[in-house]
């Protein structure tokens, strides 16, 4: 397995980020909603960097694809989240790969009240994107290549890694 970013790489730009953030937001109170559940380990050390009044909450977004270029079907499961109305909220993803999922729970937190709402991401896969969205936040670009460790999964595998890794090619597929 090769590691594409050690874990010390990962605690100093996790640091940055919630010093970016902590500027940003000056004080006022946060709702960090985290996406489960690749959002896990992100979210249990970047929580640990905000010093002004923070909540968390989380949902579960669960994506079934057509294929590799289609949109498919995003099911957003937020029965865990607390009433939202008139709260800043700051969306935690592990990756931001075609866009679809962070762009959807974005719409779907306004609509539930959210006074404001911005975005951040551990990752960005360079050139996968397919809907016009920028995040406020994100922590590295990645080539378009699958990765796991730090929160995110093969069937389920590999979330506890400390650091990010690109898996090894998986045999194609017949077509
Ligand atoms: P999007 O909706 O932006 O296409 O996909 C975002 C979701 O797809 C992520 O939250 C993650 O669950 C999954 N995903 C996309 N790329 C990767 C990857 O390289 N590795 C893993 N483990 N999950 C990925
Ligand atoms: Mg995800
Ligand atoms: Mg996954």
């Amino acid at each position: 397995m090769e590691i594409l970013i050690p874990a010390d790489r990962i605690r100093e730009r996790v640091d940055e980020l919630g010093a970016e953030i902590a500027t940003d937001f000056d004080g006022r109170p946060i709702t960090v909603v985290g996406v489960l559940t690749g959002c896990l380990i992100f979210l249990a050390d970047l929580i640990r960097r905000l010093s002004h009044p923070t909540q968390v909450a989380l949902l579960q977004a669960s994506s079934y694809r057509g294929t590799a270029t289609t949109a498919g079907r995003l099911d957003i499961h937020d029965e865990l989240l607390p009433d939202l109305t008139g709260h800043h909220v700051l969306v935690l993803d592990d990756i931001l790969d075609t866009g679809q999922t962070i762009s959807r729970i974005v719409d779907h937190l306004k609509a539930k009240g959210a006074a404001s709402v911005r975005t951040c991401v551990l990752l960005r896969k360079i050139g996968r994107q397919q809907v016009a969205f920028e995040p406020d936040y994100a922590g590295f670009p990645i080539p378009d290549k699958f990765v796991v460790g730090y929160g995110l999964d093969f069937n389920g595998l590999y979330r506890h890694l400390p650091f990010i890794a690109v898996l090894p090619e998986l045999p194609a597929t017949e077509a």
